[in-house]
Parts: C-alpha cells; sequence; structure tokens
C-alpha cells in the first residue's frame, strides 16, 4: 500500500501519448517535438556527403565517423599544403 511512493507529486502525469511509440509527454509542445522523430523530416544535412539527418546530434556523430577515416577530403587538403611546401 505504498502508492505515495509511486506517484510522488502527480508530476509523472504525461496526458499527451504519442501515437506512433506510445511515448507520453507532459505538454503538447513536447509531443509535436517529438513527433519529428516519426515523420520523414531531416532539415540536418551532412556537408560532405550530402546524407539528410533529423538532428543535429545525428550529423555530428556522423561526421564523426568521417575523421576516424581516410577521407578523400583529407587528400585535398595534403595536396594543399604539401604544395605550399616546397623544397
Ligand atoms: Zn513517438
Ligand atoms: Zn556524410
Amino acid at each position: 500500500m505504498d502508492e505515495g511512493k509511486r506517484l510522488k507529486h502527480g508530476i509523472d502525469e504525461r496526458p499527451f501519448t504519442c501515437q506512433v511509440c506510445s511515448k507520453g509527454f507532459k505538454t503538447r509542445p513536447h509531443l509535436i517535438q517529438h513527433g519529428a522523430v516519426h515523420s520523414d523530416q531531416r532539415p540536418f544535412g551532412c556537408d560532405v556527403c550530402g546524407k539528410t539527418f533529423k538532428s543535429q546530434r545525428e550529423v555530428r556523430a556522423h561526421t564523426r565517423g568521417f575523421t576516424q577515416l581516410p577521407v578523400f577530403l583529407n587528400v585535398k587538403f595534403v595536396t594543399k599544403s604539401s604544395a605550399h611546401v616546397t623544397h
């Protein structure tokens, strides 16, 4: 009979529920913002390959992968700088 423990101050009420993943939200704006996750909106694009993402965080995680690879872009930079350094 410890119901008071479960509902501390009634803060956990989330009347706005996502119809896709059943996640609950406290406010309508939160739910709308979350809806972007399920929509096909990808306003954030990768400058390197043009791939699009739903959030800036995903883009960063994606471009981080590039820096760990011998990227073709780096070749450009190398040739540029090596042309600068003459014997
Ligand atoms: Zn959802
Ligand atoms: Zn990319």
